[in-house]
């Protein structure tokens, strides 16, 4: 590891620094569809003579007329005098240093412009790796500087507050205009600066609908094994992004194109190749069908549904394998294969307790549910995670395991009948740390760059 005097030069940062200034009776957004915490952090820094700008994904959303996630501001001023100018802010983070205004529930993240790390002082400015990764990005620029640093033409627009124009210095409106997404720079630089960018590229190109750039697709089929170096916490963080935005299906499908999914979920990646491949894929399939659904009813989901569906085949599998070469019984055997399966799969993606603990309550339901008889299915009508479990059989049985469905329908007659609200009910995945669509949640610092 070596501080950089000679990094990863993009040959863009030497272009003159001639935007595009598109006024707002042109691009059309209008101040009333940008959150009043922004807004108000945006005035005060102008106020205070500072420069401020909405950046990022919140300018792409609204020139899209969609709703922005949340709403991110890039500024002259530096971290500390951010910090002085609201009571309510935090500077939080080390690799990236920023500050958290918080505004009501909800938290506007306001980052000093960034300049390439050939003009850092010292290792605590920046720090890149030999194999190109960046792991400390805290060198101060200007607007002209910071736009480079970003990673999509359509994500590097700024919306500037003092005549609320957007500034386009890479086409990024011509891109957004056209469906393409672009990085800004080589590809494959830029993935090996961040290997999560190959992830990002997947999901927007999904999310919008976006053609992802040749070259940018090119250097994802070459470079996708990258995305091991990232931290398994990071990776979660991604993955919930990835099969939490409304298009779990398709970016699925994309992430097993690129090669990427092997790298997330090894263990599924081998299950979904081997000969029980076809009726697994068909489980994660409707699972994840179903989970887009849901998203668009405002309906909650829980990564704990997620985990489950997506580990299931490698699960069975081993409890299949202690049962037969070890003797075990099932529910042991489900139980030691749900430990092992769960402990590789950590390599890969650290998963919290409280997700993996329900996943396993989700799969150990799978051999109550089918002992009917007796006092046993009212007891299980009270177990907290009966209604994923109820669901997850119900899956299965929509896919690949059409002799489940009798078993399914009798447990949705069975709930009619003690009362219970309609097997559908949107409430079916409540519990296990889930979260609502609907709800604004404060939003937590994600890492920018390296791990
Ligand atoms: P969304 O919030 O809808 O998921 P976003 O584009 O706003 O999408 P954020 O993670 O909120 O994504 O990041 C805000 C902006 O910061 C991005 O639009 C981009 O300009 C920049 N950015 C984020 N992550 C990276 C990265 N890994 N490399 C380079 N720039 C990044
Ligand atoms: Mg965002």
């Amino acid at each position: 590891m070596n501080a950089l005097t000679e990094p990863n030069i993009d040959p863009a940062d030497l272009r003159p620094a001639e935007p595009l200034r598109i006024p707002p009776e042109i691009h059309g957004i209008s101040t009333a569809s940008i959150h009043p915490g922004a807004l108000e952090v945006l005035h005060r820094l102008d106020e205070a003579g500072f420069q401020a700008c909405l950046v990022g994904g919140c300018v792409r959303d609204l020139l899209l007329g969609r709703e922005p996630k949340d709403f991110d501001v890039a500024t002259d001023a530096l971290p500390e005098q951010v910090r002085r100018l609201f009571r309510s802010a935090r500077i939080i983070g080390r690799r990236f240093r920023l500050v958290h205004v918080r505004h009501g529930r909800d938290i506007i993240e306001v980052a000093t412009f960034r300049a390439p790390h050939h003009v850092a002082e010292d290792e605590a400015q920046a720090l890149v790796e030999e194999n190109g990764r960046i792991l400390r990005d805290n060198v101060y620029g200007t607007l002209e500087t910071d736009v480079w640093r970003r990673d999509f033409t359509i994500n590097a627009l700024y919306y500037d507050i003092r005549d609320h124009s957007i500034l386009d210095f890479t086409g990024g409106m011509t891109d957004l205009a056209e469906g393409r997404l672009r990085l800004l720079g080589d590809p494959a630089t830029r993935y090996r600066e961040d290997p999560v960018r190959m992830l990002r590229a997947v999901r927007f190109a999904t999310k919008l609908g976006f053609r992802l750039d040749p070259d940018a697709e090119a250097a994802i089929h070459e470079l996708h094994p990258l995305i091991t170096e990232v931290s398994p916490a990071r990776l979660f963080e991604e993955v919930l992004k990835l099969m939490h935005g409304g298009c779990a299906l398709q970016t699925f499908e994309a992430l097993r194109h690129y090669g990427l999914f092997g790298h997330l979920f090894p263990a599924a990646e081998a299950h979904l190749n081997g000969p029980d491949g076809e009726a697994f894929g068909s489980l994660i399939n409707a699972a994840l069908a179903n989970t887009d659904r849901r998203i668009a009813a405002g309906q909650p989901v829980t990564p704990a549904f997620l985990v489950a569906v997506l580990l299931w085949g490698p699960v069975r599998a081993r409890a299949a394998e202690l049962e037969a070469h070890e003797g075990m019984p099932p529910i042991p055997a489900l139980q030691e294969a749900a430990q092992a399966v769960l402990h590789a799969q950590q390599r890969s993606i650290s998963i919290p307790r409280r997700f993996t603990l329900p996943a396993r309550e989700i799969w150990a339901l799978q051999l109550r549910l089918p002992r009917t008889s007796g006092k046993r299915p009212l007891r299980l009508l009270s177990h907290p995670r009966f209604r994923a479990g109820y669901d997850f059989l119900c899956l299965r049985a929509q896919s690949a395991e059409p002799e489940l469905a009798e078993l399914c329908q009798w447990w949705t007659d069975f709930q009619q009948q003690a009362g219970l609200p309609a097997a559908s009910a949107p409430e079916a995945r409540t519990e296990g740390g889930e979260r609502s669509r609907r709800r604004r949640r404060p939003r937590r610092r994600k890492p920018r760059s390296g791990q």
